[in-house]
């Protein structure tokens, strides 16, 4: 399926590694210019190199915090009005609510909702003007099963959810798209890491625990990066004009609801 992407160009943020790559491999292999932002420079400069190679489209490199102001800002300058905007950001760690100080929610807000929101702001009434834009929020499956040790993440991610449903349906009318991503276990560095440590604090084998985990999913495995990038690339096709305010949940059938 031609996604009708050719010649666009997009902003993927937090995008070397993960679902944040693969969202931008999926979008460059439609044929649109990537700029990519994340802050370990050696790792970008490896994707964006990669992403060349194997797609041939042109992708630039911006190493910076996104959840920075200054990020956000040299992220714009490479690309000031993209067609696409996939926000993303590392998530916030997991913990108890009671040895959360202010200082920790504001960090969370700061990456996982205010960012998002800051990007779709600099970037939408541009889009508007062209009759043309795509933005997908990657969140979490926690936004619609939260859980209790990622109470940041639920918190923050549910603020953005809440703001995105208001405007996605002020903006569909100029052909401009905002929906979210929501990703439950996906085989990344960030999933093979919480794999690691759930598996020392068990004393148990990493591999163990990986297939018990694999095994209690519906789909019988994790998935796969790739899937989720396709996903990405679909929502952001000329075609899917008529989709937007959706939360669309990526977790092999793990969430139990109808809805
Ligand atoms: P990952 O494998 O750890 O990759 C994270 C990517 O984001 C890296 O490229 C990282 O590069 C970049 N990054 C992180 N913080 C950044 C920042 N402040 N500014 C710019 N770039 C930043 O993570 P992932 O698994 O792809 O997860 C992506 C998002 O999905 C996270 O918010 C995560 O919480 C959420 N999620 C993931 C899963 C899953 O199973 N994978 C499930 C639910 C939700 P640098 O470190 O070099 O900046």
């Amino acid at each position: 399926m031609d996604l009708g992407l050719k010649g666009k160009t997009a902003l993927v943020c937090a995008s070397s590694r993960g679902l944040g790559r693969a969202c931008a491999m999926a979008l460059g292999r439609e044929g649109v210019a990537l700029t990519l932002v994340a802050r370990t420079a050696v790792t970008l400069e490896a994707t964006v190199k990669e992403i060349e190679r194997e797609t041939g489209v042109r992708a630039v490199a911006v190493a910076a915090d996104i959840a920075s102001a200054a990020g956000r800002q040299a992220a714009l300058a490479a690309c000031p009005e993209p067609d696409i905007l996939i926000n993303n950001a590392g998530g916030p760690p997991p913990g108890d609510f009671h040895d959360w100080e202010r200082d920790d929610w504001i960090k969370a807000l700061d990456a996982n909702m205010l960012t998002p929101i800051e990007l779709i702001k600099a970037t939408v009434d541009s889009m508007i003007a062209k009759r043309f834009g795509r933005i997908v929020n990657i969140t979490s499956s926690a936004v619609k099963a939260p859980i209790d040790i990622l109470g940041l993440s639920n918190g923050a991610r549910a603020g953005l959810t809440g703001f995105v449903a208001g405007i996605a349906r002020k903006t569909v009318r100029h052909n401009v798209t905002i929906n979210n991503l929501l990703p439950g276990p996906f085989e990344t560095d960030r999933l093979r890491e919480n794999m690691r440590v759930q598996a020392d604090k068990a004393g148990r084998p990493v591999e163990e625990v990986t297939q018990e985990r694999m095994a209690g999913n519906p789909a019988g495995r994790f998935g796969d990066p790739e899937e989720f990038g396709a996903a990405c690339a679909f929502l952001c096709g000329q075609k899917s004009g008529f989709i937007t305010g959706q939360n669309l949940l990526l977790d092999g059938g793990a969430f139990p609801g109808t809805l």
